[in-house]
């Protein structure tokens, strides 16, 4: 449709990489009646990541373009092969993680490719968020990352104030030289649309693969809320709980050996140095390793899946081998004075 009050529409973007494999993106577009910034909601990076696509997919069937300002872009999953074919976490053409994935190399493998594909149908927003979950054998506590734009300050103000409109308890800043070993995030695309100029986030809400009504409820109300902040449409927010800041330390911790993992913790749970996380036992019910937290620590996420297997790391991604991931939780995380730029 198409009139005067705007407009809303959806297409599929076809391309194909020098090796013949093919690579389809949904995208829908809202054209508000009247003028205001560009905001883009992308999901599906990685496939089993249901609550946000769910979220995308309501926000596009929502939208009233005759009471929106300015233009909303939508990518409900970034690629149908990936969604259709259940590869919940890895490429289904490569088997490479796309959040580690350079933009502007698109000669590249497939997934270098895809991502930068992506990045194309990006780089001329105002505002965007990737919207992500825990995986189909994670689960997670939510929380809101971001490439932290430290030189540049209405970049910096934009982005914060992204995070901050968002109702989840924890904003985590990431900056390129402090990173973790399972990343080379900044190379990505966060850091890509951040070069750019494109004020960007990505959320981290749901988990093992459920459509959690809660958890969809929670990834809609982050877009709704971050879009009545920069006043493209009219509302009253959903409330935001007290936030504090992650990190900037965080361990991934990961196993050496396969066997059968079981945590011993809960998500959102606060740890002891020395506590108890988890057990690696193997397949008899013989004792491995006791995992424990290396400093006081808040539990940001961990496999469901007891399956560790050592071997598998796909191009060097050590997925197969993950138990837990620890973050700092500093006293003063909550009076944090970068907090300021959030509001
Ligand atoms: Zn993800």
């Amino acid at each position: 449709m198409s009139t005067r009050g705007g407009s809303k529409t959806s297409r599929i973007e076809r391309y194909v990489h020098h090796s013949g494999e093919e690579l389809e993106i949904p995208v829908g577009t809202v054209v508000g009646a009247r003028s205001g910034p560009k905001f883009g909601v992308s999901s599906g990076m990685h496939a089993g990541e249901f609550a946000g696509i769910h979220g995308a997919i309501r926000l596009f069937r929502e939208l009233d373009p005759a009471t929106l300002r300015g233009e909303v872009r939508i990518i409900p999953i970034m690629s149908t092969r990936a969604f259709f074919t259940r590869s919940t976490q890895l490429s289904p053409v490569d088997e490479r993680e796309l959040h580690f994935q350079p933009a502007g190399r698109p000669e590249g493998t497939y997934s270098e490719f895809q991502i930068d594909c992506i990045f194309n149908l990006l780089r001329d927003l105002d505002f965007h968020v990737d919207m992500h979950a825990g995986e189909y054998v994670q689960a997670l506590d939510p929380w809101v990352a971001f490439a932290d734009p430290t030189t540049n300050e209405r970049l910096r103000r934009d982005t914060w104030r992204l995070a901050g409109s968002m109702p989840v308890p924890y904003l985590d800043p990431r900056q390129a030289d402090i990173q973790d070993r399972f990343s080379e995030l900044d190379q990505g695309l966060p850091f890509a649309l951040m070069r750019e100029g494109v004020a960007n986030v990505w959320t981290e809400i749901g988990q093992n693969g459920v459509q959690d009504p809660g958890e969809i409820e929670l990834q809609y109300q982050s877009l709704a809320n971050a879009l009545k902040r920069f006043d493209m449409i009219d509302g009253e927010p959903a409330p935001v709980p007290a936030q504090a800041i992650l990190g900037p330390r965080r361990w991934s911790m990961e196993s050496l050996e396969s066997g059968y993992w079981q945590s011993e913790v809960s998500i959102g749970q606060k740890v002891r140095k020395g506590q108890r996380v988890g057990v690696l036992e193997d397949l008899a019910g013989n004792h491995i390793k006791t995992y424990t937290a290396p400093e006081d620590a808040v539990v940001q996420y961990f496999w469901t899946s007891p399956a560790i297997n050592a071997e598998r790391v796909p191009h060097g991604y050590p997925w197969h081998r993950g138990l837990i991931r620890l973050s700092e939780l500093r006293p003063d995380a909550h009076r944090d004075p970068r907090l300021e730029l959030a509001r």
